[in-house]
């Protein structure tokens, strides 16, 4: 692929770039070494924050790891022989991203503190203009990589601003503030608050937990990996290819229950029901904190320590949701009253609602958050209509409810690659642009594959679903059916644009040959 000059100036005097990725967490740093790897130098990634990590930079709360095993929770082309443990904490992954940013030569590329505040195509230039907190630049394609677990959402709760004590979300944990002693309130019994209420449990002074929706809780089969099993690994780099396979396969295996068969999670269903008999010994208590929904509607989460957490003698659990605060007490929707000294967050992020969707004006001036008012949707989960250029790495319905993100990351960075070949293929100043067409078509085979998913059918309210009840964010499929049909960009499903000739319009290159997709939908 053509090399072209970093950080070029272009005819405005401003700083122009062929890509700039948006976001230094995995999709951004892997986006950046397959860029590299594709022979495209010329390319910055902007991150707003002070470090590189995106997700893994923020979320340092107590407790925090992920309960993906690492080996499969980790760039194929970057295996890390000396995981610690099956399921390793946020300080070991946070580690590993900043290893792969020296490793492969991306620190001149990353622009730490950059803010993205707007980005508008440029109709006439067919570039993209980028305003960043640090000064504006131009580029050719722009990657937007900023995930949908990097903006931290926190209820409108009437009288929330009237409290006197400490308020955080899990995602922007105060290090400084004491918990020792203290009456805490946590709110949510997520991924997240159910990692935090264990790791403060002892600390604290009495902690309270919201729970608004019970969740269904799995065993954590976690364990160090031994001394030898690295040093195979490390000496033997097949060996950790084949477990990361063996993980992978595992996970492929479970897909279709999830997706069609969704009453197969039966069996998984009574293994979670043994897993709290076993901990919680009241079963007044074991009733509250049972589900009334299909196992996997909401994500399955894994601990063994949340449940032993919960009937420790200084927590209470409150099976209701947060409603409001008076002063200090916090005030249930089943009219619980708690006054506490501290309110934690658990409460999720802006999934179905990403900010940075408002920050981007498309052709004609529209934002993507304007575009997506009816819920999100996007050409083979990169691509939304009207966005010449603008490619989203874990966009609209490229989530997983039980594997490793990081698989679905590598193979949008495979039709990322891809873009950018066509665009060196086609010549001169050219631009991609999702034909509607086949953005119906697309989200229509994913939306009727989705009717039969547990995310749809399990009975539950989850973060899944947008305001309109659409499951936007979840695959419906396996990982590897995912990688296929991203392995290369169809022409056919995109209207190529030239710069306007004086007096013409957009310029048309294919006939819209309607791709396997299209036809099968
Ligand atoms: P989340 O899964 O969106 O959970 C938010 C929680 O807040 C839910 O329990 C929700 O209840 C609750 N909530 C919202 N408003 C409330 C209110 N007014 N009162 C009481 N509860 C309220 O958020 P998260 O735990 O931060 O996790 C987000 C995602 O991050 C996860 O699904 C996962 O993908 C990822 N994550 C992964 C790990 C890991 O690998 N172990 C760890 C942390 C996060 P409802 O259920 O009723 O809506």
């Amino acid at each position: 692929m053509a090399e072209r000059e970093h950080g070029r100036r272009g005819q405005s005097g401003r700083e122009h770039v062929r890509v700039a990725v948006i976001g230094s967490g995995f999709g951004g740093l892997g986006a950046a070494v397959r860029l590299r790897r594709a022979g495209i130098t010329d390319f910055v990634v902007l991150e707003r924050r002070g470090g590189v990590g995106g997700t893994w930079h923020d979320n340092t709360y107590p407790g925090c790891a992920c309960d993906v095993p690492s080996h499969l929770y980790s760039f194929s082309f970057a295996p890390n022989p000396q995981w610690p443990r099956s399921f390793s904490g946020q300080a070991h992954i946070h580690a590993y991203l900043e290893g792969v940013a020296d490793n492969f030569g991306l620190r001149p590329h990353i622009r730490l503190h950059h803010d993205v505040e707007q980005l508008t195509w440029d109709e006439d230039e067919l570039r993209w203009v980028i305003e960043t907190s640090q000064g504006t630049l131009t580029a050719d394609v722009v990657v937007s990589a900023t995930g949908p677990l990097s903006d931290p959402k926190i209820p409108d709760i009437p009288g929330l601003e009237g409290f006197g004590g400490k308020v955080f979300h899990s995602a922007e944990w105060d290090h400084d503030y004491d918990l020792r002693g203290k009456r805490v309130a946590m709110i949510g019994t997520g991924a997240s608050a159910i990692q935090i209420v264990p790791a403060i449990q002892p600390t604290v002074g009495r902690l309270t937990l919201f729970q608004r929706t019970p969740p269904w809780v799995m065993p954590r089969v976690d364990r160090r990996i031994s001394g030898l099993e690295r040093w195979l690994h490390g000496k033997v780099p097949i060996s950790a290819t084949l477990r990361r396979q063996i993980l992978w396969g595992v996970r492929e295996l479970q897909v279709s229950a999830f997706t069609k068969r969704p009453q197969e999670l039966g069996l998984v269903q009574r293994l979670a029901l043994a897993h709290m008999r076993r901990a919680v010994k009241d079963p007044e208590m074991r009733r509250r904190l049972t589900p009334d929904y299909r196992i996997g509607c909401k994500r399955i989460l894994l601990s063994n320590n949340y449940y032993p957490a919960l009937t420790k003698p200084n927590v209470d659990l409150v099976a209701s949701g947060l409603k409001e605060v008076r002063g200090n007490t916090l005030v249930a929707a089943d009219g619980t009253e708690t006054e506490v000294d501290a309110v934690i967050f658990g409460t999720g992020f802006h999934v179905t609602d990403m900010p940075i969707a408002r920050k981007v004006k498309g052709a004609g001036g529209i934002t993507l958050a304007e575009a997506w008012r009816d819920g999100m949707e996007s050409l083979r989960g990169a691509g939304a209509a009207g966005f010449p250029n603008f490619l989203t790495i874990i966009g609209p319905n490229t989530g997983l409810g039980n594997s490793s993100m990081i698989l679905m990351i590598e193979a949008q960075l495979n039709y990322m690659v891809d873009h950018l070949r066509q665009l060196d293929v086609l010549g001169g100043r050219v631009a991609l642009d999702a034909r509607p067409s086949a953005v119906h078509a697309w989200n229509k085979f994913v939306q009727d594959r989705m009717r039969r998913t547990v995310w749809n059918t399990g009975g539950c309210d989850s973060w899944y679903l947008d305001a309109n009840g659409r499951n936007t964010t979840v695959w419906p499929g396996t990982t590897g059916e995912f990688r296929r049909l991203t392995r290369e960009v169809r022409l056919e499903e995109y209207e190529v644009l030239r710069p306007k000739a004086r007096g013409a319009g957009r310029a048309a290159a294919t006939a819209g040959r309607p791709s396997k997709q299209e036809a099968a939908a």
